[in-house]
């Protein structure tokens, strides 16, 4: 039972020593994950469960990581559990003697595919014992299971969905059936993985010379010693960073994990650097009002702005080999979606196309030539002739995958605004004045086809405005305005105050929209009889891991709108609230509950801080949340994600101008 106290990594796990884990350890893992509504909790079974794994079975540390998040692969290779319910029911049916219709009457009172296969591996009488199933054979299983496609897939996937579940018990059937579907949902998102890690491979220290020099406990004596507590939060804390810092760089648990079980924590940095070929979270901007909130923010320092695009983020990966990879803003790969713009790259870079497919130009001698790079890019649908770009809609006509280069209608350019590695070398320290050069060197310009941001350094307030101005003229958003030489090096997954974005609708109301998770639903009256006539929204707490209510929604709706999210959310009804989501007890209850699922953006007057609701709660006030006022619905987001919704840190900054902006304008007045 990996929540006990004063766990002990050998003694209370039940396999032995250079096994493989039973697949029953991970099930009873998510077992107590479940059962626990307490973050700390949660991070303190993981870490255990991580300690018995290194101590006993180092090897399947990788098998449980990607376990545990419900995932078979890195989001970039595409691989993805989801198994669709006709196949679930029809292998649960086969492989337990049951009906399909008693599975599905089941399945309507418990709302949980899970649970029903518990319940029935639980009623039916083995005649032997199943074989006892590993993490690492259920792992490799559903890996094939995920990549199973074409002729009769269906019926291969539902065989080795059988195989597994004949090898089940019970509470191993209710995750297997979870996991299957793509919803494992326990809360568990990356920074608890990589929390839970860094202290498990901190308490729990192995060698990377002898298997015998293992550390059981490094901090037996510390715990016991008050004075001694704080060292040992500050050696944790250290972990963290270091695992962070590298998993930032190179996001592939596999090899972050081989270069821990290789090397130890403490020189990761050397061993997880930035790759071609895996994608890096990008660096984003932080919404400011008006130029004058720019320039505060900037004063003293020196900044550049730039046009901002309105089409798609490309990390475009050029790798040593010549072949070139492109993802999304969410570290999808779009390669297959580009085959124009990897084809045209491939020839004005002058590159090997492929491993054994050597072009002539390759002797070509060229100055500057590009060997390997990363180039951060806006792809924008672009008319040639008329030398203009065009508007996002265009773009979204593209075909998203397997795209043929001849087919293609809708021509797009690439605007290059960041190179983050160039040539084998990382280039995320250099400050961006730097890095741009470099990229102006580099690559060559060709007009409609590969062009730069367009840019204008200056602090004049008048130059900017006009900057502004024409950008919008010219089809973009607003500016992205970014500094040049201090503190302008490439930060990776954050939301930066050293970007900051100007975009045409902030300069009246609020600075952005939010993007905000639909978690409940209000039954209609009147009008919206038989419809949700309201919503509660929540924005997400990435170090929490955990939804925090924002407001209620009721307006902006349409009646086509209304109908279509009825049906949508009401697939996605859950039974009671998650364990992550933060409800304040005065909060009136919705009358339905709805998993984690669905992003809308939304349109605010202004914020107020709220006793009832729990977005940031503690942040901008002590005791209070924050709340939208007169939220309106514009859209569903759903190139986004639950965990890319608004965060708890984004809606404070939010708050926090708006109150520093009150504030201006108080003094303005009473300077007139
Ligand atoms: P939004 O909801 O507006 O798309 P976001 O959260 O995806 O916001 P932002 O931080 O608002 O991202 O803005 C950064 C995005 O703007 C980048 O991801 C990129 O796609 C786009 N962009 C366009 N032009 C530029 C530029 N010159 N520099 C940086 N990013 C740019």
């Amino acid at each position: 039972n990996p929540a006990k106290e004063n766990y002990h990594p050998i003694k209370d796990a039940f396999w032995a020593k250079n096994d493989q884990v039973p697949y029953k350890a991970l099930a009873q893992t998510l077992f107590c994950m479940e059962k626990t509504t307490k973050r700390l909790e949660l991070l303190s079974i993981v870490t255990n469960y991580f300690r018995s794994v290194l101590a006993l079975s180092p090897k399947d540390l990788i098998p449980s990581i990607y376990m545990l998040t419900n995932k078979v692969a890195p989001d970039y290779e595409g691989l993805e559990l989801g198994i669709g319910d006709t196949v679930l029911f029809k292998s649960l049916a086969e492989a337990t003697g049951s009906t399909l219709q008693k599975l599905k009457l089941e399945f309507q009172s418990k709302g949980d595919i899970g649970l029903v296969a518990e319940a029935n591996r639980c009623n039916q009488k083995l005649l032997f014992t199943p074989k006892k199933l590993t993490v690492n054979a259920v792992f490799s299983k559903l890996r094939d299971i995920a990549s199973i496609s074409g002729n009769s897939s269906q019926s291969k996937k539902s065989d080795l969905i059988k195989s597994l579940l004949v090898s089940c018990d019970a509470i191993e059937a209710r995750y297997l059936m979870r996991s299957l579907a793509g919803k494992l949902r326990n809360g568990l998102g990356e920074q608890s993985i990589l929390v839970s890690l860094a202290h498990a491979c901190t308490i729990t220290v192995q060698s990377p010379k002898s298997d015998e020099d293992l550390i059981i406990d490094r901090f037996e004596k510390m715990r016991s010693n008050d004075q001694k507590i704080d060292e040992m939060k500050k050696i944790l804390e250290k972990s963290n960073q270091i695992l962070k810092k590298a998993y930032y760089q190179c996001p592939n648990y596999s090899v972050v994990i081989n270069a821990i079980l290789e090397h130890g924590l403490d020189n990761l940095d050397q061993y997880c650097k930035l790759t071609p070929g895996v994608p890096l979270k990008p660096m984003l901007a932080y919404p400011t009002k008006g130029i004058h909130e720019v320039l505060k923010r900037f004063e003293n320092v020196e900044f550049s702005c730039e046009y901002k695009y309105d089409g798609e983020r490309a990390q475009i990966h050029i790798l040593e080999d010549g072949s070139i990879n492109i993802y999304s803003r969410n570290s999808e790969n779009n390669t297959g979606k580009y085959p124009d713009i990897i084809e045209f790259l491939q020839e004005l870079l002058h590159l090997k196309k492929g491993k054994n497919n050597e072009s002539e130009k390759e002797d070509v001698e060229i100055e500057n030539r590009v060997t390997s790079a990363i180039l951060d890019a806006e792809v924008v649908a672009y008319d040639i002739e008329k030398k203009m770009i065009q508007p996002f809609q265009v773009l979204s006509t593209r075909k998203r995958k397997d795209a043929a280069s001849e087919e293609i209608k809708v021509k797009v350019c690439i605007f290059g605004f960041d190179l983050i590695y160039l040539n084998k070398e990382s280039l995320i320290d250099l400050p961006f004045r730097k890095r741009r050069d470099l990229m102006y060197k580099y690559f060559p310009l060709v007009e409609g086809k590969m062009m730069f941001a367009v840019k204008m350094d200056s602090n004049d307030v008048e130059a900017i405005q006009e900057f502004l101005d024409n950008s919008i003229r010219d089809g973009c958003e607003g500016l992205m305005i970014k500094t040049l030489d201090d503190e302008a090096h490439y930060e990776i997954s954050k939301r930066s105050h050293n970007w900051l974005k100007l975009k045409k609708d902030y300069l009246e109301g609020v600075g952005d929209t939010l993007d905000l998770v639909v978690i409940g639903g209000y039954l209609g009256t009147g009008k919206r009889t038989g419809l949700y006539g309201g919503y509660l929204l929540a924005c997400y707490d990435p170090e929490n891991e955990e939804y925090q209510t924002i407001c209620k929604l009721g307006t902006g709706l349409k009646d086509n709108d209304l109908q279509v999210q009825f049906e949508s959310l009401n697939k996605i009804k859950i039974d009671r609230p998650k364990s992550y989501y933060r409800i304040n007890d005065t909060l009136e209850q919705p009358d339905h509950w709805f998993e984690p699922e669905q992003v809308w953006e939304i349109k605010c007057a202004d914020f107020s801080l709220s006793p009832v609701h729990t977005a940031a709660l503690g942040l901008a006030d002590r005791g209070k949340g924050i709340s939208l006022r007169f939220p309106r619905f514009l859209r569903l987001r759903d190139d986004k994600k639950p965990e890319d919704a608004t965060s708890a840190e984004q809606v404070t900054e939010m708050y926090k101008n708006q109150q520093q902006m009150l504030n201006l304008n108080e003094k303005d007045k009473k300077e007139e």
